[in-house]
């Protein structure tokens, strides 16, 4: 049952259609009410001014299949990218949503409803978080699904750490949030890992598959909470990683979807092993950096422009590394579409524009890659220690278009670190001497009248996070 992934993504928007919910088609990458938020990186974004209360819909049940990108800002998954089983930076969540109809009660039903009766997960496998001091939600576990008491595990938020459960979903630094109750699926013994809130839980043993927010406050720039007008439900369960399970594989690579990914890559390159790791790296680049793409996005040195090229120009270091001779990102295209099913209609539409802005990069970027990793090869077989100095990066960087986290990508194959404040008052340096020199073509300006405002000025080329600031405009 639910072989295939666009089988498994029918069925749960069928299933919460049968239970009222409005299907919504996913909504761009690009957030078109928020310029603080980098990539849709959740399904509830596109609902966000309806959890605020300033937006009305016709429904108040909705269920998507939302294509979410995490590489860069609050969700930052792209380092995780071939290191873990399930991360990627795109993927799809699917999710259903309450706008204060139901809570709680109907919410956790409907999750284990779908879980152990329409996909028939058997229950032993699974154990669920809730928030510490959440009791209601402990006590609809317990005592109305019937969870023993000792697979309810009890989770604060865990503020910083990059993997570990954290049970306080939010967004982004401001915006709806609450408390949740996780949902982990076990793999089993023979991998490594442990329960959520374990010290070994970030391994890829327990794997957690649905997230369900209760949101019930808004939080504001100085941090504090106010409620939201009506308490709502939020969830997400990765497609691919629940696909991963009917599929009864372990690593969400394996699933359909990857492994034809993984098989045209493979051919396209000429590599013969399967089990490359970059070929997972070039599978999971290709469909963030497509569907970017496709929903407007295009290779630039700022913004939302800078992370896609940056994962492009990742994708085309690790094809280079595999022995690629020439062009091959951009040849995946094609059979993106074909295992994207109902997904890809967006991408089917402006194929030839995806294709050409992706051939265009990697063309580009193939002009310095390999003079620049001739270079960095050098620095590495000279160096002593295990950092690399800032110095080296910012060259990578400023003569040969190396993304810093690019350089850090090849680096941490070695065990190497960058050493980024290096790179940060090499780039600093760098500034003053550009400003110095264009000290003449600014007198000449002198005297045009500039005026201070405040204006979102973009992202961060290296955190991708939203700046709002004070800037000068003539
Ligand atoms: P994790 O702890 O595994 O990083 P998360 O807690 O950051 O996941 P949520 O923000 O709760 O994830 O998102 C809801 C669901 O989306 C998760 O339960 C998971 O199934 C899926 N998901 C999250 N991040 C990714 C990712 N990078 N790739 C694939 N699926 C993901
Ligand atoms: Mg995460
Ligand atoms: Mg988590
Ligand atoms: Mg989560």
């Amino acid at each position: 049952m639910y072989q295939t992934t666009a089988a498994l993504r029918s069925a749960f928007l069928e299933f919460f259609r049968k239970n009222g919910h409005q299907v919504v088609d996913s909504s761009s990458l690009v957030p078109g009410n928020d310029p603080t938020l980098l990539f849709t990186n959740a399904g509830m974004n596109q609902f966000k001014d309806v959890f605020l209360g300033n937006d009305k819909r016709s429904y108040s049940r909705a269920t998507t299949a939302q294509r979410c990108v995490r590489a860069g800002g609050k969700h930052n998954d792209l380092d995780n990218v071939g290191y873990t089983a399930r991360h990627h930076t795109f993927f799809e969540m699917l999710g259903n949503f309450s706008f204060g109809d139901y809570f709680k009660h109907d919410a956790i039903r409907f999750a284990w409803t779908f879980l152990t009766e329409e996909l028939k997960l058997p229950k032993e496998k699974l154990c669920v978080t809730v928030y510490q001091n959440d009791d209601e939600a402990f006590n609809i576990w317990n005592k109305e699904i019937g969870i023993p008491a000792e697979d309810i595990i009890r989770i604060g938020d865990n503020k910083g750490a990059p993997y570990a459960s954290d049970n306080f979903w939010q967004m982004g630094d401001t915006g709806p949030c609450g408390p949740c109750t996780e949902i982990f699926y076990d793999h089993g013994a023979h991998i490594w890992g442990g329960r959520p809130g374990t010290p070994e839980e970030d391994g890829d043993r327990f794997i957690e598959i649905w997230n369900i927010v209760f949101m019930q406050f808004n939080r504001q720039a100085d941090g504090s909470m106010l409620p939201l007008p009506k308490p709502s439900v939020d969830t997400g369960m990765g497609l691919e990683r629940i696909s991963a399970i009917m599929q009864k594989v372990h690593s969400n690579y394996e699933i359909d979807v990857f492994k034809i990914l993984i098989a045209k890559a493979a051919e396209i390159i000429g590599v013969s092993d399967l089990e490359e790791k970059s070929l997972r790296v070039i599978a999971d680049h290709i469909r963030s950096c497509a569907f970017l793409v496709a929903d407007g996005v295009m290779p630039s040195n700022e913004g939302r422009g800078y992370v896609l090229r940056r994962i492009i120009r990742r994708a085309v270091r690790h094809g280079y590394k595999l022995g690629a001779t020439d062009t091959f990102f951009y040849k995946l295209v094609p059979t993106l579409i074909e295992v994207m099913g109902d997904a890809a209609k967006d991408l089917k539409a402006t194929q030839s524009v995806v294709e050409n802005a992706l051939k265009a990069e990697e063309e580009q970027f193939a002009r310095t890659l390999e003079r620049g990793l001739g270079i960095l090869d050098g620095a590495l077989a000279d160096l002593k220690g295990d950092v690399l100095d800032g110095e080296t990066a910012f060259k990578l960087y400023d003569t040969y278009g190396f993304p810093l986290d690019l350089t850090a990508d090849v680096c941490r194959e070695r065990n190497i670190t960058v050493d980024e404040a290096g790179f940060d008052v090499a780039m600093a340096a760098q500034r003053s001497r550009a400003q110095a020199a264009g000290q003449f073509a600014a007198d000449y300006n002198a005297g045009i009248k500039t005026d201070i405002n405040s204006h979102f000025c973009g992202y961060d080329a290296l955190t991708g996070e939203g700046k709002v600031q004070a800037i000068y405009v003539n």
